[in-house]
């Protein structure tokens, strides 16, 4: 199965596609991951970081050509969720050009209350989550990856879950919508 997972920050979509791909045994791929495992030491991994922690977004063609990189991988044969990619109408396109017309089953939309999620990032307390970066990653979601829900649903491929609660509870509900 490939699956692609949507929600503002902080809806808990990385947790939720880590665990989901072990339950179908298919690839969590991240770029906010990949991108955090990069070498702080190394150009790239420096201005990388200074664009993560500012709240913003890495630019298309870097996301891009690591993204097709990734999924070049064997383990991505078995099926993946992409967690975080993509984010832009860009990106979108690219992944068509990349995957052709059905490269995709099924897109997985997480849906929250605002403020619990800006509570969640606070409370995950990770280096590039203060207050001001979360405020501007809110707002990047609704100018530039909010449009691409859209997209997908005029094909017809969202499956809208309530992501609010428990964990297991929230997996529990994507599997479902998937099954
Ligand atoms: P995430 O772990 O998915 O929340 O990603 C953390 C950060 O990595 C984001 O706030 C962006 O700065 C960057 N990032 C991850 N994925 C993308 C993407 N597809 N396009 C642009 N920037 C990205």
């Amino acid at each position: 199965m490939r699956l692609l997972f949507v929600g503002p920050p902080g809806a808990g979509k990385g947790t939720q596609a880590q665990r989901v791909a072990e339950e179908l045994g298919i690839a969590h791929v991240s770029t906010g991951d990949m991108f955090r495992a990069l070498d702080p030491d190394t150009d790239l991994g420096r201005r990388v970081r200074e664009i993560m922690e500012s709240g913003g977004y890495v630019s298309d063609d870097i996301v891009i050509e690591m993204l097709e990189g990734r999924l070049g991988r064997p383990d991505a044969a078995a099926g993946y969720i992409l967690d975080g990619f993509p984010r832009t109408l860009a990106q979108a396109e690219a992944l068509d050009a990349f995957l052709g017309a059905n490269g995709l089953d099924a897109v997985v939309l997480f849906e929250v209350n605002e403020d619990e999620v800006v509570e969640r990032m606070l409370a995950r307390g990770r280096a590039d989550d203060t207050e001001e970066t979360i405020r501007t990653r809110l707002e990047v979601y609704r100018e530039q990856t909010a449009p691409l829900v859209e997209l997908y649903d005029r094909r017809g491929m969202i499956r809208r879950v309530d992501a609010m609660g428990e964990i297991e509870s929230i997996t529990e509900r994507v599997l479902e919508e998937l099954r």
